[in-house]
């Protein structure tokens, strides 16, 4: 049996290292010819990283990943914490560390485990169709690819989503700009083994570690769509936008180099429930787009890709059956965390500003026991538990 996967990305690397785990051939087609990774870091939490490891990337994984044992809220003006409490009653429960990483070291990670030389680069699916017992891609190159089945993980402008599910969805503006990269650790911003996040006029700065005494940062700034991007302004503009923050923000905005910030209009996808078309799946933002308010998404793609091969390879009734129980299994979870997300979204950007005013008061009574009973549960819906 062999899969096409469309997309070099999280979600198909992913997937093609789990399918050929689960004893099934595959080919990856990727439209880009080098591969340039959106945003400088992700966090993957303990049900990707459960995942990562069942595709047996452990070892390589936690080599990466940042040492993030606390959590604190501090306010935007005076810099005072809120709130601090350690990661390790989260830890102890789900029984994994969460990982913060660069996000070119996880594209490496994967691509290498799967084997850079096998990807076959610069092949842009175009179209997509299939028979009673097979799958053909076509490329913009006027080349094709003949499969058993095809696994779109395309990402968020995914070109198969409008085959699979016969209409075109619309990406829908979350309502604010993120800027984001990487610093090196200065621990008169944030203490090295925290995630710090300054918040205050629905706005928030927050710092992650990753590995190599790196942080992770980013700018969160309630913005209309569409407002122009120039680097050459990019610090004024910070500095513009978190006038009156506390120091370690100005310090932060004064070390960033303008050059490798990135910066992105933030938006999600309306959950939908088809997931599969016969013999072709979507995978990862092609079948869920997602806010990265709880920093779910590439961890909802690392699960899809565990799902679908267990879910092919643990029955026997046909790839379409397979691919049915993949998307039965998918549909809710998914829906729930985008949901969550963009929950967390409209509070963290003052959509309503009265909610987000009380959430920053809660703030000062948070032990940390309610936000992390909130990301247990998140993390133990994942399909390892
Ligand atoms: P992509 O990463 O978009 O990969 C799709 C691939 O398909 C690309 O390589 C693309 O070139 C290729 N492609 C596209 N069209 C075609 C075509 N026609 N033919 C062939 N190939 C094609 N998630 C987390 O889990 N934790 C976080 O902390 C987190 N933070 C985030 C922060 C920001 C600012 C953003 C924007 C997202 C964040 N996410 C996070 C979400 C995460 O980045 C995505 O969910 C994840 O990258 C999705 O992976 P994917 O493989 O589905 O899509």
């Amino acid at each position: 049996m062999k899969a096409i996967v469309i997309g070099a990305g999280i979600g198909g690397m992913s997937a093609a290292i789990a399918l050929e785990k689960a004893g099934f051939e595959t080919a990856v087609f990727e439209a880009v010819k080098e591969m340039k990774p959106v945003g400088a870091a992700i966090s993957i939490w303990p049900n990707g990283v459960k995942c990562l490891n069942a595709l047996g990337m452990k070892q390589q994984l936690q080599a990466l990943g940042g040492n993030m044992a606390f959590m604190a809220y501090n306010d935007a003006h005076t810099g005072s914490t809120l709130t601090r409490f350690s990661l390790s009653p989260l830890v102890q429960q789900v029984g994994e560390y969460p990982y913060p990483v660069a996000r070119a070291e996880l594209q490496a990670m994967l691509i290498d485990t799967y084997g850079r030389s096998r990807i076959q680069f610069g092949k842009r699916v175009t179209q997509v169709e299939q028979s009673a017992t097979g799958v053909t891609a076509w490329f913009d190159d006027g080349s094709l690819a003949e499969g058993d089945f095809l696994v779109a993980a395309d990402g968020t402008h995914s070109v198969i989503r409008h085959y699979v599910l016969g209409e075109h969805v619309e990406r829908r503006y979350a309502g604010y700009v993120n800027w984001n990269g990487l610093v090196t650790v200065d621990e008169s911003i944030a203490p090295a083994d925290q995630w710090t996040t300054f918040v205050g006029e629905g706005k928030r700065v927050s710092l992650m570690p990753v590995s190599g005494n790196r942080f992770y940062f980013f700018f969160d700034v309630p913005l209309p769509k569409g407002l122009a991007e120039d680097r050459s302004t990019l610090r004024q503009d910070l500095k513009n936008y978190f006038s009156g923050w506390a120091d370690p923000v100005q310090r932060l905005i004064d070390t960033i180099n303008p050059d490798t910030t990135n910066r992105v209009e933030i938006h999600d996808i309306e959950p939908f429930s088809r997931f599969v078309k016969g013999r072709v799946a979507l995978l990862g933002d092609a079948a869920h787009s997602t806010t990265p308010d709880i920093g779910q998404g590439g961890c909802a793609a690392m699960e899809d890709a565990v799902v679908l091969a267990q879910t092919l390879a643990s029955h026997s009734l046909g790839i379409e059956d397979g691919l049915q129980r993949y998307e039965a299994r998918r549909v809710e979870r998914t829906k729930d965390l985008v949901l969550k997300a963009r929950k967390r979204c409209d509070v963290t950007h003052a959509k309503d500003a009265e909610v987000t005013a009380a959430w920053y008061a809660d703030l000062k009574n948070e032990t940390g026991e309610r936000v992390l009973a909130g990301m247990c549960d998140t993390i133990e819906g994942g399909p390892l538990g």
